[in-house]
């Protein structure tokens, strides 16, 4: 078990090493050297980042009766970005370093490695020649039908929320709903970060999980708080552990253009405390907007009370990327165990991820290849798969096979030896607490669905954060 005296022994690079080592997470186009910041997610990271993605949307759509989804498309009318005021506004401050030749982003010079000492910060040695700050669109634009001309000019969407915005005429009448309600949808967004780092937390193509709660206005601040509540306890509900997360309140220096209230959510990632989510009180800034340019009236009747009224928005907006990152992070711990029958130890890796998020629930190992063995895991894989996440496994000493299972989170293994082709039983050994019992084959898909969906909580709690 987890020791929860110890500091906490996860780094970036251990996560960048484990995402690799195990098929997670590869940095993009790597056979032709890579390009800055985009990354290629592998089998297991696809399953983990799927199993983020439908919790979110469980907690959005199964477990509630008043929001609907949306997929909408990446190119808008480039209207759109006129309206939500992200042509004008969407910028970042740049610098650019004439020593260095390197471009920053001006207002996080204090987080930033200088690009000659990279124990500085950019402008803090004598050569550094930092210009004057200027605004850079975050937007990627590209050009509709084949020829360049004005009026093609288009855009690959910096937020899913437009897409909400823009259908929610559609939505209000054929979904049968009222305020208040909520659109929520999942989907890619791209923003030209000046500079984009520290792995999947930052970077140019992302995926965001968006939902817009629409309100009456009175209501708004009571949404607000109740959407505060319910995000964090998303979080916390799959394993993050309550000491790491934090709601900070924006300043009012810091607050979008549109926004009256904005509080992320932060995580305490090794790089410190980070967003992971933000939550708006967006007014009835977007509807209004999209209304003034697109002449449609985006507003509620009240058929019952006879009141006509733009509704304001609620926006809980979460990273699928950095969300996954949190929970690998999370997750990510190191034991001494006890190699088998020697009394020496070893360092034992493993991801304690939720059982709900880990990429496989169980794997299947026969203990030999041979003596019926692999045909009774098979027999088993095959009735395991119809209902979870299995793998079967064959490959190398037991010893291995369940440390390439702790790495990359699998909750339970499931072992059949020569004692299975006796009693059709196999030993279940926990990733978490290693103890090992013995269930038999029958009914054990139901029993793993069973555990799968048990309250958890991570070993980890109580272990204190790194020191720096
Ligand atoms: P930041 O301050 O980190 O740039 P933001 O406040 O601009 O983020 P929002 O516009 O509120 O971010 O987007 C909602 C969420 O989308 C963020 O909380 C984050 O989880 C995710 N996100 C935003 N930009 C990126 C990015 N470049 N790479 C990965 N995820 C991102």
């Amino acid at each position: 078990m987890a020791d929860p005296q110890a500091p906490d022994v996860v780094t970036m690079e251990k996560i960048v090493a484990l995402c690799k080592r195990r098929g997670f997470i590869f940095p993009s186009s790597e056979i032709y050297g890579g390009v800055g910041s985009t990354y290629d997610y592998g089998h297991y990271g696809v399953l983990l980042k799927s199993n983020v993605k439908n919790e979110w949307w469980r907690s959005m759509l199964q477990e509630r009766d008043d929001i609907v989804a949306i997929d909408s498309a990446i190119l808008q009318h480039p209207r759109v970005w006129e309206a939500s005021g992200h042509l004008e506004g969407f910028t970042d401050p740049l610098v650019d370093c004439k020593t260095c030749g390197k471009r920053f982003r001006a207002d996080h010079l204090q987080d930033l490695e200088c690009g000659r000492k990279p124990s500085k910060h950019p402008g803090e040695t004598d050569e550094c020649d930092l210009t004057e700050a200027r605004d850079f669109n975050l937007m990627f634009e590209t050009t509709i039908g084949p020829v360049k001309e004005s009026g093609s000019a288009a855009y690959l969407r910096p937020e899913t929320a437009q897409g909400i915005f823009i259908n929610f005429k559609n939505v209000l009448q054929f979904s049968r709903k009222k305020p208040p309600f909520g659109i929520a949808q999942v989907g890619k967004s791209f923003r030209n970060e000046i500079t984009p780092g520290n792995f999947i937390f930052r970077t140019r193509e992302f995926e965001q999980m968006e939902m817009e709660f629409f309100v009456p206005p009175a209501e708004a601040q009571k949404w607000f708080e109740h959407w505060l509540g319910e995000r964090e306890r998303w979080y916390t509900s799959l394993g993050i552990r309550p000491e790491r997360l934090r709601l900070r309140a924006h300043d009012a220096d810091e607050l979008s253009h549109y926004s009256s209230g904005t509080s992320d959510v932060e995580y305490l990632f090794p790089i410190g405390w980070s967003e992971l989510e933000g939550i708006a009180n967006r007014g009835d800034f977007d509807l209004s907007r999209h209304a003034e340019f697109s002449g449609q009236k985006l507003e509620y009747f009240d058929q019952a009370s006879g009141e006509r009224y733009i509704p304001h928005v609620i926006e809980p907006a979460a990273g699928a990327d950095r969300a996954t990152l949190a929970f690998l992070v999370d997750a990510y711990d190191e034991e001494v165990v006890e190699r088998e029958g020697t009394g020496s130890g070893e360092v034992r890796t493993v991801l304690r991820l939720h059982p709900r998020l880990a990429p496989v629930k169980a794997a299947v190992l026969p203990l030999v290849n041979k003596d019926g063995q692999p045909e009774l895991a098979r027999e088993l894989h095959r009735t395991l798969r119809a209902q979870v996440q299995s793998e079967y496994d064959d490959g190398g000493a037991i010893g291995k096979r369940y440390r390439r299972h702790d790495e990359i989170g699998t909750p339970f293994c499931l072992t059949v030896d020569h004692q299975s082709i006796e009693d059709r039983t196999v030993t279940l050994r926990d990733r978490d607490s290693l103890e090992q019992e013995r269930l038999p084959i029958e009914g054990l898909a139901e029993e793993i669905v069973r555990r799968v969906n048990a309250p958890w909580s991570t070993p980890k709690l109580g272990v204190s954060a790194p020191t720096a």
